[in-house]
């Protein structure tokens, strides 16, 4: 089981796979107020950054469940590395569906909400592993500009202009699920930077190393094409943030 391949290649020398910064991870988990022990599950965990780092911060205990063999081994590596091995646990595995069987405090899904179809899935999805007064974690793609056409929408490497909302306008659908946005960290256009121009040196080596492998002419129409692509579409139109929330409470006073 894993993703697709080229995934694993473009992104094999990233800790953080999404537009967060080491600093904007760091800020996040400060504005949680994380307390020691607290309990997080991470669906779609990646190299395990997020839950490592809160580990060795904040003395968080955690599970990360992630499809990659490649990311899920350098997360087992990082856990190790940073000392937190007996706090956070690593699965290789499908989190399609994926219920902890403890509830946790802090459910989150990072950059991954295909997982449960989308956002709204991905919150009902959660929900299912949340104690009472547990928090959700969305990162999640916005327009910070609106694409004038569904072409451009497509260069952002969105499906259509319908798959992402404006900022408002996505904090405003957390209501409409009934939760309260009680958090918010945004990505901005440095890290945006960041996870994409990563790839291209990756690329280039990886390119250098397999000049014959199957994939290698995609590489290298990849490489040859995204840098400018990145700065003309992605780094303009798209932002990127992660959002906590919380169930409003329900009954007279909700
Ligand atoms: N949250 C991580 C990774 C985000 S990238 C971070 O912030 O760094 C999206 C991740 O989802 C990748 O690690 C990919 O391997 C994983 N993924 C994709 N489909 C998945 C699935 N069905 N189940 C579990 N993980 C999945």
């Amino acid at each position: 089981m894993d993703i697709p391949r080229i995934f694993n290649i473009t992104e094999s020398a990233h800790r953080i796979h999404n537009p967060f910064t080491p600093d904007k991870f760091a800020t996040l988990g400060a504005a949680l107020r994380l307390e020691p022990g607290t309990r997080v599950l991470d669906l779609g965990s990646g190299s395990g950054e997020m839950l490592c780092t809160w580990a060795r911060d904040h003395g968080i205990s955690g599970t990360g469940v992630d499809m990659s063999q490649l990311f899920f081994e350098q997360a087992k590596r990082r856990a190790h590395e940073l000392g937190v091995s007996d706090r956070v646990e690593f699965i290789h595995g499908d989190a399609t569906g994926y219920v902890a069987e403890k509830k946790v405090d802090v459910a989150a899904c990072v950059g991954a909400t295909w997982i449960g179809g989308g956002v709204a899935g991905t919150i009902e999805l959660l929900a299912k592993s949340l104690g009472d007064g547990g928090i959700i974690l969305i990162g999640e793609p916005y327009w910070r500009q609106l694409p004038p056409t569904e072409d451009v929408a497509k260069e952002c490497l969105a499906g259509s202009i319908a798959d992402f909302l404006a900022l408002p306008e996505l904090l405003a659908s957390f209501g409409t699920l009934g939760y309260d946005v009680v958090e918010m960290v945004l990505a901005n256009q440095d890290g945006w930077d960041k996870y994409e121009a990563a790839k291209w040196l990756t690329m280039r080596r990886w390119l250098d190393a397999n000049p014959d492998d199957d994939l290698a002419q995609d590489i290298r129409a990849e490489l040859a094409s995204a840098p400018v692509r990145h700065a003309t579409y992605t780094r303009e139109y798209l932002g990127w943030g992660v959002f906590a929330l919380m169930a409003q409470p329900k009954g007279p006073q909700g």
